[in-house]
C-alpha cells in the first residue's frame, strides 16, 4: 500500500514506518519536527536497507498544512493514511488545552478533509487509552464497550477525532465512497527495536521505563537519579499504580494488522496492549532484573490524573482480525529499552 505516515519522526511512528517499509509498503512521512527527529528518520532509511529506496520520502511540514498534504497525497498516490502525528503530555494538555484541542483535534480534522479530497481510502489512528478516563475498578480489564469519559484535553482531543471519523465513515458509506477507518486506543507503549536500529527520544522525558533507564545512566536533571514514585498508597497489590506495557514492535504489528483487514465502510476501534497490568515496583524489579543494578527510588506524592489500575482487555482485537502481543514478557520489553538507551545515551541528539 501507498502510506503516509504523520509523525513517523517520532517513537511509535518511526517504528511503524520501518516496520511498513520491511513489509515492502511505500511510506511517505509528514512530520513539523517539532518533538520528532530527523535522526529518526535517517535510521529508519538506514535499517530499511537499499531495498527500501524509492519507496520511502520524508516531508517537512504541517498536517494542517492542506496544500502540502495534498500535494504529498497526489504525489505519491497515498491509499492510507496512519496518524501519528500529535501532542502526547497530559499534563501539559491541561496547561494547554488549545494546543491539544487545535493540533490533535483539529489537526486531524484537516488531515481527514485532506484524505477525503485525495479519495484515501483507509485512516488507521493512534487513540488511547486515556479515552476512558478514570475507570472504575470493576470496569478493568477495560473492554471497547467502557463509556469514553476523558479526564484531561489530552484524552478529549483524541476522542474528539475517533468522533469525526465514525460521522465521516457514516457519510462516506451513505454517499457510496469507499472508505474505512481504525481507532487504536494504546495502553503502555514501551520498549524499542529489538535490532537496535530505532528508539525512545523525548523531551521532556515523563514514561516511566526510559526516566529509570535515564536514572541508571546518571541522566536525570534530579538530584542523584532517583525515580521518584508517585504514590505507594493506592489500592493495588503493592500500593503503587498498575499499567499495561506493551511493546512497541507489537503495537506496530496491530497497525499493520489493522490496515491489511479494513475493508470499505468499516468502522474499528480496538485496545492495544497485552492485556496484563505489572505496578510501578514491577517494572522497577524488571529493570533491575533485567540491568543487574539497583534503581534508587523514593516515594513521591500522587500524580494528577492517575488511575490506580489501567489495563487492557485485549479480546475485541484478538477474535476480530487475530492480533495479540507476542512479547509479553517484561523483562524482554525492558531490555529492548536498556539496550537502545546504553547504546545512545543522548538518544537522537547528536
Ligand atoms: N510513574 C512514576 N514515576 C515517574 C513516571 C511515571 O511513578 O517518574 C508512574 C505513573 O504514575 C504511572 C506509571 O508510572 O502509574 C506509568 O506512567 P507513564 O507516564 O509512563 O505512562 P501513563 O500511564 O501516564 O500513560
Amino acid at each position: 500500500m501507498n502510506v503516509l505516515a504523520t509523525g513517523g519522526a517520532g517513537y511509535i511512528g518511526s517504528h511503524a514506518v520501518l516496520r511498513l517499509l520491511r513489509d515492502g509498503h511505500h511510506v511517505v512521512v509528514v512530520d513539523n519536527l517539532f518533538r520528532g527527529h530527523r535522526a529518526a528518520i535517517d535510521a529508519v532509511a538506514k535499517a530499511a536497507g537499499e531495498g527500501a529506496k524509492g519507496r520511502f520520502g520524508f516531508v517537512q511540514g504541517e498536517i494542517s498544512d492542506s496544500g502540502l498534504v495534498r500535494k504529498v497525497m497526489r504525489d505519491n498516490a497515498v491509499d492510507t493514511v496512519m496518524h501519528f502525528a500529535a501532542l502526547t503530555y497530559v499534563g501539559e494538555s491541561v496547561n494547554q488545552p488549545l494546543q491539544y484541542y487545535r493540533t490533535n483535534t483539529a489537526g486531524a480534522l484537516s488531515l481527514i478533509e485532506s484524505a477525503e479530497a485525495c479519495g484515501v481510502q483507509r485512516f488507521v489512528f493512534s487513540s488511547t487509552a486515556a479515552t476512558y478516563g478514570e475507570p472504575p475498578a470493576d470496569k478493568v480489564p477495560i473492554q471497547e464497550t467502557l463509556a469514553p469519559a476523558p479526564i484531561n484535553p489530552y484524552g478529549a482531543s483524541k476522542l474528539m477525532v475517533e468522533r469525526l471519523l465514525s460521522d465521516f465513515n457514516t457519510a462516506q458509506k451513505a454517499a457510496g465512497k469507499p472508505f474505512a477507518y481504525a481507532c487504536l486506543r494504546y495502553f503502555n507503549v514501551a520498549g524499542c527495536d529489538r535490532s537496535g536500529a530505532l528508539g525512545e527520544h523525548h523531551e521532556p522525558e515523563t514514561h516511566l521505563v526510559p526516566i529509570i533507564l535515564q536514572c541508571l545512566l546518571g541522566l536525570r536533571p534530579q538530584a542523584e537519579n532517583t525515580l521518584s514514585i508517585f504514590g505507594d498508597d493506592y489500592p493495588t497489590p503493592d500500593g503503587t499504580c498498575v499499567r499495561d506495557y506493551v511493546h512497541v514492535e507489537d503495537l506496530v504489528d496491530a497497525h499493520v494488522t489493522v490496515m491489511n483487514a479494513l475493508k470499505p465502510g468499516d468502522g474499528r476501534i480496538y485496545n492495544l496492549g497485552i492485556g496484563n497490568g505489572l505496578s510501578v515496583k514491577q517494572i522497577v524489579q524488571s529493570v533491575e532484573r533485567v540491568t543487574g543494578m539497583k534503581v534508587k527510588t523514593k516515594i513521591g506524592p500522587r500524580r494528577a490524573g492517575d488511575p490506580a489500575t489501567l489495563y487492557a482487555d485485549p479480546g475485541k482485537i484478538a477474535r476480530e482480525i487475530g492480533w495479540k502481543a507476542k512479547i509479553t514478557n517484561v523483562d524482554e520489553i525492558v531490555a529492548s529499552a536498556w539496550a537502545w538507551f546504553k547504546a545512545n545515551p543522548k538518544g537522537y541528539a547528536k
